[in-house]
């Protein structure tokens, strides 16, 4: 593949960080990558990893005569790194984000942004639970979607190029505005994190199943909750209190069919149960049709169990 931009500068070396520079150097897509992380250890893992031509803990000595910047902090720190970064960015450079929510990292990030550079808001929808630069892997994005909500009068040149940029890594991409992304997010990513958290927060608090049969019978549901709920604690606080409005009328609908379906339970009402469950049963099958997961039983896990 052909050299995109000739620096980039990466911003945080995490997760997402770290599958970036692997397969921006797998594809060869530019000349030099400069990673930069606030701290000094996680820098010195980013550099035994290999995952950057220069290292620093500098994000302002980092973007530097950079031509695409790719911000992939917590959403709460986008204004500090915004800040940092200003005064030094080169004319004409794309300095994009992937950010779980929109809306406030807009409102971080904008006001200090240079006319003279392009800011092109990003959301990649591909991640796992875990966290930091050992976590990146190539191929993370590969099939899956990209969503850009950009700022009104974005240079459609600009756009063009930092969606070549995300196609070659094999992702598909799409194009909404900052509130409705920060809604569809709520329903499809922040409120499942939320109701996973909160599943294994409860049995956590019933201590006297706890250490025993809740993970002795964890494959009968309880685990596939525990995946999600292993996710980065800062990472999702600052999503819970950067999308608030929206998880919140989420929640508030969340819990008006949780009553719903209680009731159900409680008068007996099997076909209105029946009902939802083969309604809900439809929507995995149009998952896997869409190619977002596989048909395989127990969501493909191979049962390391049964061979012994
Ligand atoms: P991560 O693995 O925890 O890595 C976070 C990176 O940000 C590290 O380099 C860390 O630096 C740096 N950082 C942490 N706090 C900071 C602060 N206050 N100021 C400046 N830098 C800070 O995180 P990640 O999973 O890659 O997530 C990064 C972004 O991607 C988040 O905005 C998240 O919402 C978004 N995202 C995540 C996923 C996912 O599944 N994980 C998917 C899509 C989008 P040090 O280690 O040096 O402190």
């Amino acid at each position: 593949m052909s050299v995109l931009f000739d620096r980039i500068a990466l911003i945080g070396i995490g997760l997402i960080g770290s599958s970036l520079a692997h397969d921006v150097r797998r594809l060869g897509l530019t000349k030099q990558i400069v990673v930069a992380t606030r701290s000094a250890d996680t820098l010195k893992r980013a550099e035994e990893l290999g995952l950057g031509d220069r290292y620093t803990t500098s994000s302002a000595e980092a973007v530097k005569d950079a031509d695409l910047i790719i911000v992939s902090v917590p959403v709460g720190a986008s204004e500090s790194v915004a800040k940092e970064i200003a005064g030094n960015l080169k004319s004409g450079a794309i300095v994009t984000d992937v950010g779980s929510t929109k809306a406030s990292v807009i409102a971080q990030m904008q006001p200090h942004m240079p006319d003279n550079v392009h800011f092109i808001p990003g959301h990649p929808l591909a991640g796992t639970e875990k966290s930091g630069p050992d976590a990146g892997f190539p191929g993370l994005f590969e099939g899956r979607w990209c969503i850009f909500t950009p700022v009104a009068g974005t240079d459609e040149t600009a756009l063009k190029r930092l969606r070549g940029f995300w196609e070659a890594l094999g992702s598909k991409v799409d194009e909404m505005d900052a509130e409705h992304h920060d809604k569809v997010l709520a329903i499809v990513s922040h409120l499942p994190h939320i109701i996973a958290y909160n599943i294994v927060g409860t049995a956590d608090d019933l201590e006297t199943v706890t250490e025993s049969e809740v993970i002795k019978y964890s494959a009968s549901g309880f685990r596939d909750f525990t995946r999600l709920a292993a996710s980065d604690p800062t990472m999702w606080r600052d999503v819970c209190l950067h999308n608030r409005d929206a998880i919140l009328e989420m929640l508030a609908r969340f819990s008006e069919d949780l009553a719903y379906l209680q009731r159900a339970i409680r008068w007996g009402e099997g076909d209105k149960i029946f009902e939802l469950f083969t309604r809900t049963r439809a929507i995995r099958r149009s998952i896997v049709q869409a190619g977002q997961d596989v048909d395989a039983p127990d969501f493909g896990r191979p049962h390391l169990l049964d061979k012994k």
